[in-house]
């Protein structure tokens, strides 16, 4: 049995990597576990590119959570020495009672965050590609803009390893425990069994398999990213004149896009917001198939006129869902050497290294200055 780490975190995605960044950062002696490779495409961080924003729809509460996710985005940028982040800014467009528009709008005037409310008419003229019907209008926030997955995930992984966690792939966790006694946590894979002071566990679709006795009901989807080539070419979405976007129509169904990152022949991004099918890890269909490119290029080419051009191709991904769509960031409520970091519902990306520093909050000192009461899991009827 090896012995001697203050913390193991199983799963070394997005959040994973945050908490082993943060807490080799502050000395802790970290090993990290992780199923497949470093940064792949099997879980919830892939596809090139994920929104960021500070006029949270979701809810005030979020706010200053982001503030301290930018500081700590640029910190990343700087140490690990990689572009994570593109501020292009972003544009949250629909009716003004949608929930998009509104909704971001209160988050905005609750923290007198910058922004500027455009009418149908100011959109078409500081943005051509878009056409708004004459009563949708838009916030836009100049902060917005986009963050990319994978070099998050490598440069957090590179800085952990750097201030010497013991970082371990393909090798998945078969089980863990919390030991008697408050001594710590006993972990299993393939390869051995592992003692460590605390566990962190931020395991992605595979909550309900790794975290089943937290009684909390989640919910995997498959998602669908889509790349398509405007007509005319990807120069008006070139990312100095193209923000991201989300877009609520009447219905409350939400497509996002994003400027054309990839070059002249890599497309632009458009995708569903959380309109996905149930699937689990084992069973996810990583097919597309073409009646799910016509809808998405249909729902692309009512708003944007030069899409949905030519279709490039699609990758499938994996939401999980808590019932109310917000975080579950807590100590195990069964166990004190544990902590969770799961149920991000499609949002969760934005958060990614604050959600480490939490972490680290929490597996260090059992406590975080950081709000996080809305996520504890007994709100949902857990434990
Ligand atoms: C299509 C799509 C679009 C999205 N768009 C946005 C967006 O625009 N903005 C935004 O903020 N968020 C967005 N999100 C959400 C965001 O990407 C996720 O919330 C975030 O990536 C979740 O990170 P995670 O660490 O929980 O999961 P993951 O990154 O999947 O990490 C979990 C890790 O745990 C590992 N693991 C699981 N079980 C074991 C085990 N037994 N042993 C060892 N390792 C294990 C997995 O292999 C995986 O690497 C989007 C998500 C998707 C799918």
């Amino acid at each position: 049995m090896a012995t001697g780490y203050d913390v193991i975190v199983l799963g070394l995605g997005g959040m994973g990597s945050a908490a082993a960044d943060h807490l080799a950062a502050r000395g802790a002696r970290v090993l990290g576990l992780e199923r497949f490779g470093p940064v792949h495409d099997r879980g919830s961080s892939h596809g090139g590119s994920r929104i960021t924003r500070q006029s949270y729809f979701e809810g005030p509460d979020y706010v200053p959570l982001l503030l301290r996710a930018y500081e700590l985005y640029a910190r990343l940028e700087r140490e690990a020495d990689r572009e994570v982040a593109l501020l292009c800014g972003g544009l949250m467009i629909g009716h003004p009672d949608s929930l998009t528009v509104s909704g971001s709008l209160r988050s905005a005037t609750a923290f007198d965050l910058p922004h500027e409310l455009l009418d149908a008419k100011e959109i078409r003229a500081r943005f051509p590609t878009l056409a708004p019907s004459d009563d949708e209008v838009a916030l836009h926030e100049s902060r917005a803009g986009l963050l990319r997955p994978e070099a998050t995930v490598a440069a957090q992984l590179k800085l952990a390893t750097a201030a010497g966690a013991d970082l371990r792939f393909n090798e998945p966790v078969t089980a863990w425990e919390a030991l008697p006694g408050g001594r710590g946590v006993r972990v299993t894979t393939a390869e051995g069994t592992y003692t460590g002071g605390h566990l962190v566990v931020s395991p992605g679709a595979w909550a309900p398999e790794q975290l089943a006795d937290l009684g909390v009901p989640f919910t995997i989807e498959r998602q669908i990213m889509y790349w398509f080539e405007p007509d005319g070419g990807t120069g008006p979405y070139r990312p100095d004149r193209h923000p991201v976007y989300i877009w609520e129509d009447p219905a409350g169904v939400q497509v996002y896009g994003f400027p054309a990152i990839d070059g002249p022949g890599g497309g632009a991004k458009v995708a569903f917001f959380r309109k996905g099918t149930v699937c689990t890890p084992e069973t996810i269909d990583r097919t597309v198939h073409p009646r799910e490119v016509a809808e998405m290029a249909a729902a692309a080419g009512a708003r944007l006129p030069t899409l949905p051009g030519r279709f490039l191709r699609a990758v499938t991904c994996m939401y999980t869902t808590t019932p109310d769509e917000h975080f579950v960031i807590a100590p195990h409520p069964a166990h004190e050497a544990v902590t969770v970091a799961c149920g991000f519902s499609g949002h969760g990306f934005k958060f990614v290294p604050v959600v480490g520093e939490i972490l680290a909050d929490l597996a260090l000192t059992g406590s975080t200055a950081h709000p996080i009461e809305l996520f504890r899991p007994g709100r949902l009827g857990g434990r």
